[in-house]
């Protein structure tokens, strides 16, 4: 009995076995059909809508360099004499000033300690002395340190107690002024609403009135139409 049992039971087992298998094979062939399916759907879908041919490069404008870069800039006076005696008040004697009237405004740069604020400095006789460099963080003006700093050597305000002079820019002070910031503009892109003087972003009467603010602003819209000198 237990004989007989035995084999239906395995007979029925290996005919569910076979089922199973069958089942198995039903549904890989359906999965695989399935796949060809869509597969060929995509095909015929690409073929009627074929991709655009790349669009034709765009010329773009020259990359800036990385890194920081001036934008803008702030006129300043040193708020001097020209001269103490026989000692002239340039960029070297600045530096000497700001390192022990300012010496938190000290910034290293490239393995050098600059105390001067400014990026330049322009004497009386129009001569443009360089402070820190360029690409050195300013110390010359709260908020607007990442705009270069140009100072005019003379003391251009009417609240200046001292009367020092110069007391208004030199003619060859204002021309140097003039190609020097038309030389940065070009250089790092400044945008013109960026040219200010220290006074419009500080409480404070830097460069002063007899600054020729507005002429100069006319000199450098002049200059920029016209094409650049080698
Ligand atoms: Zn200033």
């Amino acid at each position: 009995m237990y004989g007989i049992l035995g084999g239906g039971d395995k007979k029925n087992t290996e005919t569910e076995r076979v089922r199973n298998e069958r089942k198995r094979w039903a549904l890989g062939g359906g999965l695989c059909a399935l796949l060809f399916v869509m597969w060929l759907g995509g095909a015929v879908w690409r073929a009627r809508h074929p991709r655009p041919a790349p669009a034709p490069p765009i010329a773009m404008p020259k990359p800036k360099p990385k890194g920081y870069q001036p934008e803008g800039i702030v006129f300043h006076h040193s708020e001097t004499p020209g001269k103490v005696g026989k000692l002239i008040i340039n960029a070297s004697r600045i530096n000497e000033i700001h390192k022990t009237s300012h010496p938190d405004w000290a910034r290293e740069f490239e393995w050098k300690t600059y105390y001067i604020g400014y990026h330049y400095v322009i004497l009386p006789n129009g001569s443009v002395e360089a402070g820190r460099p360029e690409l050195c963080v300013g110390s010359h003006a709260k908020l607007h340190n990442n705009w270069l700093g140009i100072c005019l050597v003379g003391a251009f305000s009417r609240h200046d107690r001292h009367k020092w002079e110069p007391s208004v820019p030199t003619t060859e002070q204002i021309d140097a002024l003039v190609k020097l910031s038309v030389k940065m503009i070009r250089k790092y892109d400044i945008p013109l609403d960026h040219i200010k003087r220290h006074s419009d972003v500080w409480q404070t009467w830097c460069p002063g009135e007899r600054f020729p603010y507005a002429e100069v602003m006319a000199r450098i819209h002049l200059e920029l139409s016209r094409p650049p000198t080698p």
